[in-house]
């Protein structure tokens, strides 16, 4: 079908649309669900969810959840400790509902509408409130369909009547179905700012009857039993079951309400899920944070933002962590969202609250950071990390190791981006289905391993080299004989910073002490650039010229307790900061 012209506009429009909403619209007063504008993940910088998905699991226990839950002490949590955005939980693991519900089964103990009020009370205090369904471990379905083929209970893990472990098959007759019809429901009903699903697995050699359905649908063959096929057929399938449910999921929201952010977990390096699905959705999630996979992640899915995890875990008997400021500070500069569920165990299932203990982390820990982190928030938005060097990836390198397993092809990458990111250099990742866009800011591209790439994304690399950038193809990988101004050098083994540094040239930021850790990034509209610097103490930071041009700083956080002096230098601007204060960032134009 040929689209109309009306029809054409407004796909053109539909992305211009979300992205013209200004800071005034949000949570601004609206007459129905579809009118709200909500304020995505990808806008906040402070978000922490107060999971309460893992406690109480045991069916005994299911009248006493969210009894004396309390919409308002929840939402004042979260604004004592300058949370700007939280998940709400609108079908957790239990399987049962916190919204109004058709299709599901309120909690029993539960009274009203919890879901609606707490969006209500958090939207009142400006913050923004993400739906929660769960995917997989719907631990209510899981039992009332226990010995139905579809249903895989990991039998050391679970007693009968009593709590349950186990995996459901993304296939199962009219499961996804159900997911869906959860997800209608609080899109269409609620003012969520983001939705997100949790557990994108599925449980593997399955036979049930959706699953020869899909079998036969997707190889015209009869799923007879597992052992008949090859090892590559199980992963084939496998990841075409869970690539179904974002797709899926994706093209329902989109239909109801394009403008809503969603994202769903398990999207990462050591995850079997197939990551470039994760670009359909619209902001990347680290769940467990760490700097390279938050620059992977970003780079891989292609976001410009990416929920960053730092910290979870923690029972009731281990001594609370403190907050490492440094870390949480790097994720922000590198387009990290500060999120955490961290000590989620805690949580009181009759209040929803956290325990004394965690309450005085949040109080202690948390809010002092995200009270700093709201004050340095307009140098963070639409921040671009400034990179010289480019890491390619390409999804179809795991497909030559067995099972399909990434992690050798991850582990050639770690060791580069981590080292580079040690000499205030971060890497940019480039997934093989970007090399169409401009590639001409990386001095170096480094191919580590990477294979599977077609005629045309090699035909991008050949033109990338052609025009003077320089190509380092590492391992198996089959380099190509350069035919222009840059150079395609070989390596079996790419450990070599040596190599790596003489073939990118000179890095954009130097530092002295080397030890001494900044990160430079570019606001493109605002026209600036921003100088995070990580570490406390006195250091000096030459900018390259090539790079970033800035001639004078604008602003400095804190605005007192420290002194910087720029001066012109041959190469570019040499900053030499002295003085004690910490959290420091520096505003360039
Ligand atoms: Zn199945």
């Amino acid at each position: 079908m040929k689209p109309t012209l009306p029809l054409l506009t407004a796909l053109l429009l539909a992305p211009l649309a979300v992205l013209n909403v200004s800071a005034e619209e949000w949570f601004a007063p609206f007459q129905r669900v579809a009118d709200y504008k909500p304020k995505g993940p990808t806008h906040c910088f402070r978000q922490f969810n107060h999971d309460w998905s893992y406690v109480a699991r045991h069916p005994d226990q299911l009248p006493e959840l969210l009894r004396e839950a309390d919409p308002v002490a929840l939402a004042e949590l979260c604004r004592q400790t300058h949370v700007d955005g939280t998940v709400v939980m609108a079908v957790p693991h239990h399987g049962y509902c916190t919204h109004e519900t058709r299709v599901g089964k309120k909690f029993p103990g539960m009274k009203g509408d919890w879901f609606g009020r707490t969006i209500e009370e958090l939207h009142k205090r400006k913050i923004a409130a993400f739906g929660y369904v769960t995917l997989n471990w719907n631990w209510k379905f899981m039992r009332e369909n226990a010995g139905q083929p579809f249903i895989h209970l990991d039998l050391k893990k679970s007693q009968p009547g009593g709590q349950i472990s186990g995996l459901i098959c993304l296939n199962a007759p009219s499961y996804l179905e159900l997911v869906e019809a959860y997800t209608r429901e609080v899109l269409e009903n609620y003012p969520v700012d983001g939705m997100r699903w949790d557990i994108l697995m599925s449980a593997k050699h399955c036979t049930c009857e959706g699953c020869k359905r899909r079998f036969q649908e997707l190889y015209q063959r009869e799923l007879t039993q597992w052992a008949d096929f090859d090892e590559q057929r199980h992963m084939d399938f496998y990841l075409a079951t869970t690539r179904r449910a974002v797709e899926r999921l994706h093209a329902l929201c989109k239909r109801i309400k394009p403008s809503v952010e969603i994202w769903q977990n398990c999207l990462n390096s050591y995850h079997d899920n197939d990551l470039d699905a994760g670009r359909l959705l619209d902001i990347a999630y680290n769940e467990h944070s760490d700097s390279f996979r938050l620059l992977f992640l970003r780079g891989v899915m292609n976001k410009p933002a990416v929920i960053n995890g730092l910290m979870t875990g923690n029972t009731p008997t281990e001594p609370l962590v403190a907050l490492d400021r440094r870390q949480w500070r790097t994720g922000l500069a590198l387009g990290g969202r500060c999120y955490s569920y961290y000590g989620f165990r805690q949580a009181n299932p009759r209040t929803l609250l956290p325990s004394d203990t965690m309450l005085a982390w949040h109080r202690e820990q948390l809010a002092p950071f995200y009270k700093m982190v709201s004050e340095i928030e307009p140098w963070l938005q639409d921040a671009v990390p400034v990179s010289h060097i480019g890491i390619v990836f390409s999804e179809r390198t795991r497909f030559q190791f067995p099972k399909y397993n990434r992690s050798p092809y991850v582990k050639t990458m770690e060791p580069i981006a981590n080292a580079c990111l040690q000499r205030s250099a971060p890497v940019e990742f480039v997934n093989a289905l970007d090399l169409d866009k401009p590639l001409s800011r990386f001095k170096l591209l480094i191919a580590p391993l990477t294979s599977g790439l077609n005629e045309t994304e090699l035909e991008h690399l050949r033109r990338y080299v052609h025009d003077g950038g320089n190509l380092l193809v590492g391992g198996d990988a089959r380099p190509f004989p350069s035919s222009g101004k840059g150079k395609v050098v070989h390596l079996r083994n790419l450990n070599s910073s040596e190599i790596i540094d003489r073939l990118a040239g000179p890095a954009p930021v130097i530092v002295q002490p080397p030890e001494s850790r900044v990160i430079l990034t570019r606001q493109e509209k605002q026209r600036r650039w921003v100088l995070h610097l990580l570490d406390d103490g006195p250091c000096t930071v030459e900018i390259r010229r090539e790079f970033a041009a800035p001639t004078k700083i604008a602003h400095q956080y804190p605005a007192s307790g420290w002194q910087c002096v720029a001066e012109s230098a041959g190469t570019g601007l040499r900053i030499q900061i002295s003085g004690q204060a910490t959290d420091r960032l520096l505003v360039l134009e």
